[in-house]
């Protein structure tokens, strides 16, 4: 999450939190709303950010230390920790990334409901732990780099780990096909990378032919359940 000095549509100076990847202004911190610095379904004019102070009341209260708990960044972070933290849980890869996540929304909005409008922030802070995630490197593993797409926009190039799962769309044929990483290996000839699909035997690819055919959708399990290291 970027945070951003933007300047309303009546003058005033709010700080803006927006996506770090694509610079979509997801929300300011005071709950004035988007829609006081943007307009509905337009994208934020970067004559709009600016290096003046905040001049908000309300942004400038929740920028100061003994206040911060009124910052909605803040807020909607800590449902997000808990989200993740729920979803790590059930330690089934992939589920951390959808199905894991879902239930994880769902116990959250049973027994904990945060306010609806700080629904699009607790996203975007889920996005950043997601992709932080995705683009750690496990210890001694050799680096090789597929596509990551995030979930709320936004592509990273994301090494591969042993127990992660790729995906690959096909286009032409119009399916989904999911494989899961048993391991790299350095070669004479650079490195390969071996997965298999459920059921199937184990395929191996250089490094450059995982690249072009396979995205990352999960991470490996956490350390405490299997034996990889992060
Ligand atoms: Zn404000």
């Amino acid at each position: 999450m970027d945070h951003k000095n933007l300047t309303g549509h009546d003058g005033t100076v709010h700080e803006g939190l927006l996506n770090s990847h694509t610079g979509h202004l997801v929300d300011v911190a005071c709950d004035a709303g988007r829609y006081s610095v943007v307009h509905p379904y337009e994208k934020l004019d970067p004559a709009r950010l600016t290096d003046s102070p905040l001049s908000c009341p309300a942004c400038v209260t929740a920028n100061s230390p003994t206040t911060a708990q009124l910052h909605r960044g803040r807020m909607a972070y800590r449902y997000a920790e808990g989200v993740v933290a729920l979803a790590d849980r059930r330690k089934a890869p992939p589920a951390q990334d959808d199905e894991g996540l879902r239930l994880a929304f769902l116990a959250l909005a049973e027994e904990n409901p945060p306010p609806r409008s700080l629904y699009s922030l607790i996203r975007e802070h889920v996005t950043d732990m997601l992709t932080d995630r995705a683009l750690a490197v496990p210890k001694g593993v050799p680096q090789v780099l597929v596509p990551y797409k995030r979930y709320t926009g936004g592509t990273v190039q994301a090494p591969v780990g042993p127990g992660d799962r790729l995906m690959h769309y096909s286009a032409a044929g119009g399916y989904f096909e999911y494989v899961w990483v048993d391991g790299l290996a350095e070669t004479p000839d650079g490195v390969v990378v071996t997965v298999h699909e459920k059921g199937r035997c184990p395929v191996t690819y250089s490094a450059h032919e995982i690249g072009r055919r396979y995205s990352k959708l999960d991470w490996s399990p956490l350390p405490s359940a299997g034996t990889i290291q992060r």
